[in-house]
């Protein structure tokens, strides 16, 4: 089966758009058993559409194009895909009286009831344009709406189950991910090269992303394996696991299952911790506050920091954090308080302290102050900043879901 991708649109080819419905596509496509061939990126022009089409009709079994359905005078890919595809457009009066309940009479909404001949309808319950579905022995046809809020959800209602009864994937395969709190992914890389050797079926790949990695297995069949792996990755990071799509949202789930509550004190990360907590509703049941201390004197004045520790050791240090942990944890009683401080540059660094250079420290009620470096390589500042962010909810979830300390 060999499926290729035409994503249509002027402002996609010059940059202006990022071509999300490309990567939407591959990664669906890819989950349900099948693989992109190609992707291309074309511009609003009749000609090269036609081109691609032909060219990609020839070649595949399946193509989908994305844009250029609207009514408007740049919307060409209906009228080229029925051309290419030998379909007169018919106007389909059932279509006009169900666009007609939604939106006013118009000739640009006549146009969207014009319908290749044979083709099969997929709804769009956002806007005014159809998917459509050309089946041919010589290379279907599948015409797929731009704006992804439309796109997306056609796709996932409409289209993934058309494919499966049209074209059933030949390999169903399995995926397996796993989430990990680990910040090289050299750490995991032998396991991993052992079990490709002993297993060259298997397709691993390995995503770091700002201190977490994720971990993909994907094999068409002994599909008993992948719980394999996954118990031996498991038992060599034991307390690295999370099962949520993101690190915040594991945080959020053990802090309500585990009725516990956290204050945070944040310098170089500026809130961005904060923010992703509470970007995810009900974080009020565990989520106290966070005081951006980005000054010295504030650092003093709401943790009680003290000036001797700053003098000496400066505030982007291990000795400043753990004061700003423990100083937050009696000030507000929280659970849990979490501090972090570092240079995340371009300016500020030094030979000793480089740009990147981030403390961090968890303190908990009744326990030593887990503190330490992080360990980042990285000198953009919003990289750094993204990295310090990751690694704070990575320390505190590894705490919370596994009594685990990040530093020893
Ligand atoms: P409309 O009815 O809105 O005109 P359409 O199917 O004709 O829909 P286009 O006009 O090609 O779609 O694109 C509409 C919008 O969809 C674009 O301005 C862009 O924001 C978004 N879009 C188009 N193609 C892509 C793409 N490949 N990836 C992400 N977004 C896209
Ligand atoms: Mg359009």
């Amino acid at each position: 089966m060999r499926i290729e991708v035409l994503t249509i649109g002027d402002e996609v080819l010059e940059g202006q758009t990022l071509n999300t419905n490309g990567a939407f596509l591959g990664g669906h496509l890819f989950e349900m058993g099948y693989a992109i061939q190609k992707l291309s990126v074309l511009p609003d022009e009749p000609d090269a559409i036609r081109d691609a089409m032909h060219e990609a009709l020839g070649r595949a079994n399946l193509v989908i194009t994305t844009g250029g359905l609207g009514p408007t005078i740049d919307d060409l890919t209906k009228g080229l895909g029925a051309e290419c595809m030998g379909r007169q457009l018919k106007f389909d009066s059932h279509l006009y009286d169900e666009l007609k309940k939604r939106y006013p009479e118009s000739d640009a909404l006549k146009n969207q009831a014009l319908v290749p001949e044979g083709a099969i309808l997929l709804k769009n319950k956002i806007g005014s344009a159809s998917g459509l579905l050309l089946l041919s022995e010589e290379g279907s046809l599948l015409l797929l709406p731009g704006p992804p809020r439309e796109l997306e959800p056609m796709f996932k209602e409409e289209a993934a189950p058309l494919l499966e009864r049209h074209f059933p994937p030949e390999n169903p395969s399995k995926t397996l991910r796993l989430s990990l709190c680990v910040t090289n992914e050299l750490d995991l890389d032998p396991m991993l090269r052992s079990i490709r050797s002993a297993h060259p079926d298997a397709e691993i790949g390995i995503y770091p992303s700002y201190g977490t990695l994720q971990v993909r297995f994907r094999i068409q069949e002994r599909f008993e394996r992948l719980a394999l792996w996954q118990k031996q990755i498991q038992e060599a990071f034991p307390t690295h696991f999370f099962f949520e799509p993101t690190i915040a949202a594991a945080v959020h789930k053990q802090m309500i299952e585990k009725k516990k509550t956290v204050a945070l004190a944040e310098s170089c990360t500026g809130g961005a911790i904060s923010q992703r907590l509470t970007a995810i509703e009900g974080a009020s049941t565990f989520f106290l506050g966070s005081m951006v201390v980005y000054s010295n004197e504030w650092k003093k004045r709401f943790c009680g920091v003290e000036e001797s520790t700053l003098q000496r050791h400066g505030a982007v240090s291990r000795e400043t954090v753990i004061e700003m942990a423990q100083g937050l944890l009696e000030e507000t009683n929280a659970d849990f308080a979490l501090a972090v401080s570092g240079i995340a540059g371009p300016t500020g660094g030094s030979a000793e302290k480089p740009v990147g250079t981030v403390y961090l420290a968890l303190a908990q009620k009744g326990e030593s102050v887990d503190a330490g470096k992080l360990p980042i390589t990285l000198r953009s500042r919003s990289s750094v900043i993204e990295y310090a962010t990751q690694s704070a909810l990575c320390a505190l979830y590894r705490k919370i879901a596994y009594g685990a300390k990040s530093f020893s």
